[in-house]
């Protein structure tokens, strides 16, 4: 089948981590899913802890999200017109996350980004945009410079001229100083600082104590716009995202994943005098054919109503702990793996990175990694029916669906295929 998919597309697939590439594999082709579990076109299920990257934190085909999108089929797909979901699924948003007064739906995380930073720049009148080595935030030409996700594997990405790039400036993650200095040598120049507020495409790094607010306070002080990046984070840390769980208040904030509920959706919204500037209101240009769509903004909104009952996010973060306090149970016993694997978690997202430094806080921690055991440990996890993100570099992700034993037999598998699985020179 991956074969025949590369006749046709390139690659054989149409997002490049998807390929197996960073663990030296071939990727399975699904088939089916539900719940915690998917099915690859073999027949063979495996526990899974991608979900979509993301997107499904009720897992698989929730039959509420189902239903729902059954029941919207019927009344037509597209229409290029206002619907009442809309403002629906905009009002679910907009009561989350006090930071934003009005929002704007798009169909992708990528389309979003690009759109927020157009409207930073047409709001302040400014052109250059701070970004963190190891964040990614979609395909947006300006943002592939030292991008996280696929991009730590693959390199910077061809076809980015230099006139698109260089707007763009780089700061370290978790090192306020360096986004300091940068406003300092680029005075009156710079319109946004553009973050994941917990990155996950470097895998899975928290932000340090007073981090974000110290970003908040300077971007106040020096008129440039903060934008937090939540396509993961929204409405899968908490309901109101990260910034909900760190109480900072962005100006800015790109949403994606979890509100489309597993279909195409993406948003950008904030404060009403910036998002005001969009047309037909204002005069920053921003538009979509399939843009609000109805089938994914039932998926989003039934999603949304499901999370409302926080109880749920509670429930996760017993389970991710459940999970990531036995691996490192079973690592520490582990004279091989002793010291060599460190997790980084928060709420339903851990990246287990085969790491020996002490703390990984940031990019440059993160790339040490051993990426040769990680594809061992990968490909012996997926021989025992657990289907990880295949790289290093990505958070994995439980769902409302993952129950206690699935979690038990996950553990279980860890301490087989580390006991088995050599350890590999980095
Ligand atoms: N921002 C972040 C933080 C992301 O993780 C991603 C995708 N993984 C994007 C933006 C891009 O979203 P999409 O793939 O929907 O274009």
């Amino acid at each position: 089948m991956f074969n025949e998919a590369k006749r046709y597309i390139p690659g054989g697939v149409n997002s490049p981590v998807r390929a197996f590439k960073a663990v030296d594999g071939t990727p399975l082709f699904i088939k089916k899913g539900k719940g915690s579990r998917i099915v690859d076109e073999d027949d063979k299920e495996y526990i899974d802890y991608c979900m979509s990257w993301g997107p499904l934190i009720l897992g698989h085909a929730h039959s509420r999200v189902i239903d729902a999108v059954k029941k919207a089929l019927e009344d037509g797909t597209s229409f290029g017109a206002p619907t009442r979901k809309e403002t629906e699924l905009s009002r679910l948003i907009v009561d989350a996350m006090p930071s934003i007064d009005k929002v704007r739906l798009v169909n992708s995380g990528t389309e979003a980004v690009m759109s927020a930073l157009r409207l930073a720049r047409g709001f302040t009148g400014k052109d250059k945009v701070i970004k963190f080595e190891g964040c990614y935030h979609g395909h947006v030409d300006s943002l592939l410079v030292k991008a996280g996700s696929g991009l730590v594997t693959l390199g910077d990405s061809a076809g980015v001229g230099n006139d698109v790039i260089k707007n763009t400036l780089i700061a370290e993650y978790n090192n306020i100083d360096s986004v300091k200095e940068l406003i300092k040598s680029y005075k009156d120049k710079i319109a946004a600082v553009i973050i994941e507020p917990i990155a996950g495409n470097m895998g899975v790094v928290l932000p340090g104590n007073g981090f974000l607010e110290e970003l908040m306070e300077i971007t106040k002080d020096n008129n440039i716009l903060l934008i937090f990046d939540e396509v993961i984070t929204g409405f899968r840390v908490g309901y109101g995202g990260a910034q909900g769980l760190y109480k900072v208040k962005p100006d800015l904030t790109v949403l994606g994943k979890v509100i489309g509920g597993g279909l195409p959706v993406g948003a950008y919204g904030g404060r009403k005098e910036i998002m005001e500037q969009l047309a037909p209101v204002g005069n920053v240009y921003q538009a979509g054919t399939l843009a609000g769509n109805p089938i994914a903004t039932t998926a989003g909104i039934e999603t949304l109503k499901i999370l409302e009952d926080k109880s749920i996010y509670k429930e996760l973060k017993e389970k991710t702990n459940n999970l990531t306090n036995s691996i490192e149970k079973i690592t520490n016993e582990n004279k091989k793996m002793k010291n060599d694997l460190k997790i980084n978690k928060i709420a339903s997202m851990f990246t287990l990175f085969f790491n020996k430094d002490e703390k990984i806080n940031n990019y440059k921690a993160a790339k040490q990694s051993n990426v040769g055991m990680f594809a061992k440990f990968h490909k012996e996890m997926l021989r025992n029916g657990i289907y990880l993100p295949p790289s290093q570099f990505e958070s994995c992700f439980l769902s409302a669906a993952h129950s206690e034993q699935d979690i038990e037999v996950t553990v279980e598998k860890v301490d087989n295929v580390l006991n088995n699985v050599e350890n590999h020179p980095s």
